[in-house]
C-alpha cells in the first residue's frame, strides 16, 4: 500500500506496535484535505469492496470509474490504484471542499493508515510484534503540530485498521510470496487474470465460481459454498485461498479439502 507525493519524506524511525507518535487530524486544522490531492492510493481488495458498495456500483463498474491498472514492483502482479480527477491538484475523486472525505466510514486502507506506512505488506494479527511502521511526513500536514499522542496500536485501532488487514491477510500474503520469488520466475498472463479476478472483481469471481464449470471441477464443501453465495466477504477470502492453492501452485492444495479436483 502506497500514499506519497513529491513533498513526503518518511521518518527513519522504526516503529512497534507500541511505540508512540504525535499527531491529530481534523477538520479545523490548515491544511484540511490537502493530503488527498496528488497521491498515489493502491486499493487493497477489501477497500474495493467496500467502496464499490457504499456507491451501488458493480466491481466491474467500480474498477472502470475509479481506478486504474498497475503492476506492483519487483512482482509483476496487477494492481489497481485511485484514479485521481484531471484538476488542477490532481484531487482523489471522494474529496469535497468544505466536506473532507465524502466515503470517511468506508475510506481505504491506506488512508486509515497515513501518516502511518507499513513496512512490507504483511501485517497479520498472528505476526503481531514482528511487524514494524514508518511515519511519513509531508511538510504540508500540520497534523505533526497537534499535542494528541498515540501508540501505533491506538491509531489502527482508532482508525479501524484492523478489519481491512484481517480480511487482506490472506490477499498480502500472496503479494509477500510474490515478491519472494527469484526475479527470472514470472507468472503466465491467464494467472494474472485469475488474481485480478479474484482480488479485485469480486462481482464477475462469483459468475465465475456459480455460472461457470467451476463448482463441477473441485470438490467443495456445501457449508463453503452456502457462506460464499450468501457473504462477499467469506468468497474474498475462498478466492485468496484459491489464487494461492491454484495459481501459485501451493503445497495447500493436497492438504486443502476446498480446492482438490473432482476425480
Ligand atoms: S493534518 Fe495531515 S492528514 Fe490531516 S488533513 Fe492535514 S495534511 Fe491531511
Ligand atoms: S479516499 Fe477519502 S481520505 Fe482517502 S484520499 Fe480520498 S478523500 Fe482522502
Amino acid at each position: 500500500m502506497e500514499k506519497s507525493n513529491n513533498a513526503s519524506r518518511v521518518e527513519p524511525v522504526q516503529l512497534g506496535l507500541n511505540s508512540r507518535f504525535v499527531f491529530e487530524c481534523h477538520p479545523g486544522v490548515s491544511c484540511f484535505t490537502q493530503c488527498c490531492r496528488g497521491i498515489d492510493i493502491i486499493l487493497t481488495p477489501y477497500d474495493i469492496l467496500r467502496l464499490k458498495t457504499r456507491l451501488g456500483l458493480t466491481s466491474e463498474a467500480f474498477l472502470a470509474i475509479y481506478t486504474e491498472l498497475k503492476f506492483l514492483e519487483k512482482t509483476d502482479l496487477p494492481i489497481v490504484t485511485l484514479k485521481l480527477l484531471d484538476d488542477e491538484k490532481n484531487s482523489c475523486p471522494f474529496v469535497k471542499d468544505g466536506q473532507g472525505c465524502i466515503i470517511y466510514e468506508d475510506r481505504p486502507t491506506t488512508c486509515r493508515y497515513y501518516p502511518l506506512g507499513i513496512a512490507s505488506l504483511s501485517y497479520t494479527k498472528e505476526r503481531e510484534g514482528d511487524e514494524f511502521f514508518f511515519v511519513v511526513r509531508e511538510s504540508h500536514c500540520k497534523g505533526f503540530d497537534e499535542q494528541k499522542e498515540w501508540t501505533v496500536k491506538e491509531w489502527r485501532r482508532d482508525q479501524g485498521v484492523d478489519i481491512h488487514d484481517e480480511i487482506n491477510a490472506g490477499w498480502t500474503e500472496l503479494v509477500v510470496m510474490k515478491k519472494s520469488f527469484p526475479a527470472n520466475i514470472t507468472i503466465n498472463e491467464k494467472a494474472k487474470q485469475m488474481f485480478f479476478l479474484a482480488s479485485y472483481n469480486i462481482d464477475k469471481f462469483k459468475q465465475f465460481v456459480f455460472e461457470s464449470s467451476f463448482l463441477t471441477r473441485y470438490e467443495i464443501e456445501d457449508s463453503v459454498i452456502e457462506a460464499i453465495k450468501k457473504d462477499d466477504v467469506a468468497l474474498l477470502r475462498f478466492g485468496f485461498k484459491w489464487i494461492k492453492s491454484v495459481l501459485f501452485q501451493s503445497d495447500e492444495i493436497e492438504e486443502n479439502r476446498s480446492f482438490k479436483l473432482k476425480k
